[in-house]
């Protein structure tokens, strides 16, 4: 598994930061967002550390995506949003602002929900 001392979702990983864990398996955890963009907005990450997309491996994200449409569904059982987004920020310039490849789900409440 890649690891990068310095990086605050490594820690996560490792327990060295508190985090309020909704998911996890041998290569993947889900934890709630520190800032809620919207009530249950959740992080999926992979256990090994990569930058971001262009550094993920094929194989990563396949067991990434595999757990996704588990944690979405607990998700909308937990919160009953209407909606909810999937995405992922690559670069600065795309909103990246923590260097471990993540993805970002979000429920969604109709208008004025916060997000979008
Ligand atoms: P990005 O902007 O890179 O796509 O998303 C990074 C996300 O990580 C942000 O939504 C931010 O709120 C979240 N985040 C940053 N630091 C922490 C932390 O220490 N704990 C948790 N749970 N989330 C964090
Ligand atoms: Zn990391």
């Amino acid at each position: 598994m890649n690891h990068d001392d310095q990086c605050i979702f490594c820690k996560i990983i490792k327990g060295d930061i508190p985090s309020y864990k909704v998911y996890e398996d041998e290569n993947v955890v889900a934890f709630l967002d520190i800032s809620q963009v919207t009530k249950g907005h959740t992080l999926v990450i992979p256990k090994s550390h990569h930058k971001d997309v262009f550094a993920l491996p094929s194989e990563t994200a396949g067991k990434l995506f595999s757990a996704v449409p588990h944690i979405a569904t607990a998700i909308k059982e937990a919160f009953d949003p209407i909606g909810l987004n999937v995405l992922n920020n690559n670069g600065e310039a795309a909103g990246q602002s923590v260097f471990h490849y993540h993805v970002h789900i979000i429920p969604r409440y109709g208008k004025g929900d916060g997000f979008g």
